[in-house]
């Protein structure tokens, strides 16, 4: 891999600010999954290990914590102008493990830095309270202190950006991280661990470990000295996650599976509507917890809708990442062009309409051709399941009250997009939709100042805005008796 700073692609894990092998000598591939050929690979850590990773961190947590806010902030700032400044090396990095195109890669490593420069700020304003006395000659209050040591344990389709969420938060609280990235995209992970120690964040605040993932989150989640457990990922792994953290009653955060509904209201020109539908449903191939995969559009302008969806999707480019002008990447791996071979199959075959998408046309055995499905009914995989890939179903519907149904159909919660210019549709909608978070009229809605989450099978607690850092606080309620 050319990169300007060749030290920024690491290969071992980082634990107490040594770059580390695994004892037992296991270790695994990263592959390019636009091209099959091996980046390089990471060791598996042993059990022993992954515990000094918490001893480590449990070590660190005593100087870290007595820092003054302002310190913290300044280290994480330092932290923040090295991912600026080796942006273009992060960003083909993140292209060639992960397949996205490098603009996106681009953009997503300013995406993940924004967390850091907004969570430096924000640790400073981690205020306690002053409470009203209702004890005699009492002065009451709360004080704000860092949960403890955090595992972050994150996914392959966001590599940078999903661990600068958790992990920029923590540090700012006063909390120790140690970082388990998804394993087909740990070199992310690891440039970020290499510029954290460039930017002075001490030995044991910042970790990295790698391993069997099972293996090794339930050593984490079982150390009782884990305070706190952040994930992002599939709804099937947190839900065992959040099992595996009850007997320590670990504080737990899990940002998890989406399915977006887009509803398109009668109101609207279906070509702007249409065009908003293409950008949401396939940046990064459709591997985003925001996808837009049911795709509801009044009945009176549907197959107008359509048309314009299937001419739009038709001028993306499928290809290498690294390419110029390519507009979707790969699959992650073989078993994903699978999966959504699967939903697509199962959809046809309960009666759907294919509009386009021959994968014939693929360019690598990785890549799923851009696929639009109409007549999708919510009996079908492709309503009920997260698609993870460029498959768009789109369904008819007549009224407001039956569009709400629709898309509250479905165990997941995470981000509801509507497109109307009616004002009272937009509130009957937003009150009714049953989403940790509704955009309307916009593709783009996260970012720093705003908290991200889900609610039903799609997560518990928010990250980003005034309360991310929460996740990494405890409250102490005080009461000075006697005065
Ligand atoms: P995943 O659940 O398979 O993996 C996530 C992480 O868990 C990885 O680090 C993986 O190594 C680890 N893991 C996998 N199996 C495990 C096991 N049995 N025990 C413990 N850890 C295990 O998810 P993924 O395929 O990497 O990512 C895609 C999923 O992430 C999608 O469901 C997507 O919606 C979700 N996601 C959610 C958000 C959000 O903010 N809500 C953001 C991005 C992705």
């Amino acid at each position: 891999m050319k990169l300007n700073d060749p030290r920024l692609l690491r290969q071992h894990a980082y634990v107490n600010g040594k770059w580390t092998h695994g004892d037992g000598g296991r270790e695994e591939a990263v592959v390019d999954p636009a091209t099959g050929e091996t980046l390089g690979h990471i060791p598996w850590l042993e059990a022993e290990q992954i515990r000094g990773a918490v001893d480590a961190a449990e070590a660190a947590f005593v100087h870290w914590r007595a820092l003054r806010a302002d310190e913290r902030c300044e280290r994480l700032l330092a932290w923040y102008d090295l991912i600026q400044a080796n942006r273009e090396d992060l960003a083909i990095i993140m292209t060639r493990e992960q397949g996205k195109p490098l603009p996106d890669a681009r953009g997503e490593v300013e995406y993940g830095a924004s967390f850091v420069r907004w969570f430096a700020e924000e640790g400073k304003r981690t205020y306690g309270e002053t409470i009203p006395s209702h004890i005699p000659n009492a002065a009451l209050g709360t004080l704000k202190e860092p949960v403890g040591i955090a595992a972050l344990i994150t996914p392959w389709n966001f590599p940078l950006a999903m661990i600068t969420r958790k992990a920029a938060a923590a540090l700012a609280a006063g909390c120790p991280v140690i970082v388990k990235p998804a394993g087909e995209t740990p070199f992310s992970a690891l440039a970020l661990a290499e510029l954290a120690e460039r930017a002075g964040i001490p030995a044991g605040i910042f970790n990295v470990v790698l391993g069997e993932p099972a293996e090794v989150s339930e050593i984490l989640c079982a150390e009782a000295r884990v305070k706190a457990l952040s994930f992002t990922g599939s709804t099937r792994v947190g839900r065992l996650l959040l099992e595996q953290s009850a007997p320590t009653v670990k504080r737990v955060s899990l940002e998890l599976g989406g399915n977006a509904p887009f509803i398109v209201g009668p109101d609207m020109d279906p070509r702007e509507a249409a065009f908003a539908a293409v950008a949401a449903k396939f940046q990064t191939a459709g591997q985003d917890c925001l996808a837009a995969n049911r795709i509801l559009v009044h009945e009176s302008i549907h197959d107008d809708f359509v048309a314009h969806f299937a001419s739009r999707m038709a001028a993306l480019t499928l290809g290498n990442g690294l390419e110029p002008e390519v507009d979707l990447g790969p699959l992650i791996h073989g078993q994903a062009v699978d999966k959504a071979s699967a939903i697509v199959d199962d959809a046809l075959s309960q009666g759907a309409t294919l509009v386009a998408g021959d994968q014939s046309q693929a360019p690598g055995p990785n890549f799923f051709v851009p696929t639009l499905l109409t007549g999708v009914t919510p009996k079908m995989k492709v309503w009920r399941e997260e698609n993870f890939a460029p498959v768009a179903g789109v369904t008819a519907y007549g009224d407001d009250d039956e569009v709400i149904e629709l898309a509250n159909d479905t165990e997941y919660g995470l981000a509801a997009y509507v497109y109307t210019h009616d004002i009272r549709r937009i509130w009957k909608l937003l009150r009714a939709l049953e989403y940790g978070m509704v955009s309307v009229n916009s593709v783009k809605m996260t970012g720093p100042p705003v908290p991200f989450g889900g609610v039903k099978q799609s997560g518990l607690g928010r990250e980003g805005g005034n309360t991310g850092i929460d996740e990494y606080l405890e409250t102490k309620y005080y009461c000075l008796g006697a005065l």
